[in-house]
């Protein structure tokens, strides 16, 4: 579909009589919490009045329900939501379930002309949409449309008329279509009809953690919600120019922090995009670059709907070391989550993620790197590590970067080029970095902090789990035997 189209086929549908106007309008939320540039929920609001609903279904395939840090994220920020709609005396229908049920049935107890929602590509969500059709009452139809993306998916396609299966190209051809649509501004109404459909509460879900409480630095480190997003934008219309050199140092805060607004939809890229496109800077061209790699992820799992769980290249198990299969490789994978692995920028990343469920990138390819070629484990326990414990977790992104650093994606990094820790960390000069989040080495000197030795390595930090060098020769022979094998 292009851009725009989708307000054509709602026209469209207007004029066809298949969307009742004065019918109610449900406007089916999932990953666009927000009421600024928000597709969906703005026809619905045009179209009648509104009933905004959000199920949390978490039958998904996969073992894909939400993690910890989603949780948290995602109280916080249907919360402000909220807040939001009730400052149009109107609000968020809850409710826990099937979604497909759950929605079929509350289109038919309110009489809805349309549900509305914004197109999503994981491949649960898809196959919601597909039975949704299905189960809605006769009179309401399922209206889908376009905002999280800069473009929608599928719209840049090469000159054959497919999909792009490599970054490069694909981002030539989203530049040739910009601009990206405009933003629509948030709605100035929301009716609601007189008789809501019961909700449950958000406290019941338990979102949150109690016992224990382990979100203490997720609540220093952010403010979530559509104003913190468009608090966030604001402040990164002044640091972007410098965002090109900056990016790289994770001692610095050089980069936009925006990654869980924009999973969660707190905010559109276009808005993003629009806020910063006349700043004419190496940092801005560089920013932009990085927004199409958000865009291209989706590409790929619109394509690829298992990407998160099957290797795009035909590796097989041979290669990893399965930390099923033994307690060596077992504590290896729990020294890697816990931040123990001896390599200090490593364990500076992995405690970062479990603190603020947040980590810098180059700090996420750095890890990433290290588990799977230094301690040679499959990518998909430490996929499914960051999808628990990040809350940018998010399906296209992850698994799309975690199948590059492994080299065995679609686009991808080759396997036998091994990633040095110890020397990344002193070029993109991570001392501070370590220094916050590995407290125990924080009074090293510069010289040492990178690769503490022997007599400078205080008592209570862990011995490297494997020499740098020993790694490297054993990941690239099981790779030459794997190649061998096949
Ligand atoms: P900025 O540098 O300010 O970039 C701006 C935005 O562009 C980001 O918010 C993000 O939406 C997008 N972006 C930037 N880099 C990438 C990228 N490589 N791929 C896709 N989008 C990108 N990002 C996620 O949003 N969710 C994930 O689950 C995720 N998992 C990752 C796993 C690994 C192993 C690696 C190497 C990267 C992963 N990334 C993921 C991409 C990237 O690390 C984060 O988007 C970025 O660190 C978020 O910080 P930021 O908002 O400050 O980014």
């Amino acid at each position: 579909m292009s851009r725009g189209s989708e307000g054509q086929s709602f026209d469209k549908l207007r004029m066809s009589g298949s969307v009742n106007l004065a019918k109610n309008q449900i406007v089916w939320l999932r990953r666009d919490l927000r009421m600024a540039d928000q597709p969906a929920l703005h026809a619905a609001a045009k179209a009648g009045p509104v009933v905004p609903v959000f199920v949390l279904d978490e039958d998904r395939p996969g073992d894909r329900a939400y993690g910890g840090a989603h949780r948290w994220w995602l109280h916080h920020s249907l919360e402000s939501l909220g807040y939001s709609f009730g400052k149009h005396n109107a609000h968020i229908v809850m409710r826990r379930g099937d979604s497909v049920s759950v929605l079929a049935g509350i289109a038919d107890e309110i009489g809805a002309g349309a549900v509305h929602a914004n197109r999503h590509y994981e491949p649960w969500f898809r196959e919601a949409e597909e039975d949704l059709r299905d189960a809605l009452p006769d009179g309401c139809e399922l209206v889908l449309h376009d905002g999280n993306y800069l473009l929608p998916p599928g719209t840049a396609k090469t000159g054959s008329g497919d999909p792009y299966k490599i970054f490069t190209p694909f981002s030539r051809t989203v530049l040739e279509h910009f601009p990206p649509r405009d933003a629509l501004a948030p709605p100035e109404n929301i009716a609601q009809p007189s008789a809501m459909p019961e909700s449950d509460e958000l406290a019941d879900w338990d979102l949150l953690p109690t016992r224990p409480d382990w979100a203490g630095g997720f609540r220093d480190f952010w403010k979530v919600g559509e104003d913190a997003a468009h608090e966030r934008l604001e402040w990164w219309a002044d640091e972007v120019g410098d965002y090109d050199e900056g990016r790289n140092l994770p001692s610095q805060n050089t980069t936009s922090q925006m990654s869980p607004h924009l999973h969660w939809g707190e905010i559109s890229p276009v808005t993003i995009w629009h806020r910063l496109k006349d700043k004419r800077s190496e940092g801005w061209k560089t920013y932009e670059k990085e927004l199409i790699w958000r865009d291209y992820a989706q590409n790929v799992i619109m394509q690829f709907p298992k990407y998160g769980e099957e290797p795009y290249r035909d590796y097989d198990n041979s290669l990893w070391r399965n930390p099923n299969a033994g307690h060596l490789i077992a504590d290896d994978l729990e020294a890697w989550q816990r931040g123990r692995t001896g390599y200090p920028i490593v364990d500076a990343g992995m405690r970062q993620l479990w603190q603020v469920g947040w980590m810098h990138n180059r700090v996420r390819m750095i890890t990433a790197s290290f588990l799977v070629k230094h301690l040679l484990i499959d990518w998909r326990h430490g996929e499914k590590w960051f999808w628990d414990t990040l809350v940018d977790g998010d399906y296209a992104s992850n698994s799309t970067n975690w199948q590059w650093v492994s080299g065995t994606g679609v686009d991808s990094n080759m396997f036998v080029r091994i990633m040095a820790p110890l020397s990344q960390s002193d070029k993109f000069d991570a001392a501070g970095y370590i220094r916050e989040y590995v407290p125990e080495l924080a009074d090293l000197p510069d010289d040492q902090i990178h690769d503490p030795d022997p007599e400078h390595r205080p008592g209570t930090y862990p011995d490297k789990l494997i020499g740098h060098k020993e790694a490297r020769e054993r990941a690239l022979s099981a790779y030459r035997e794997m190649k061998a094998g096949q």
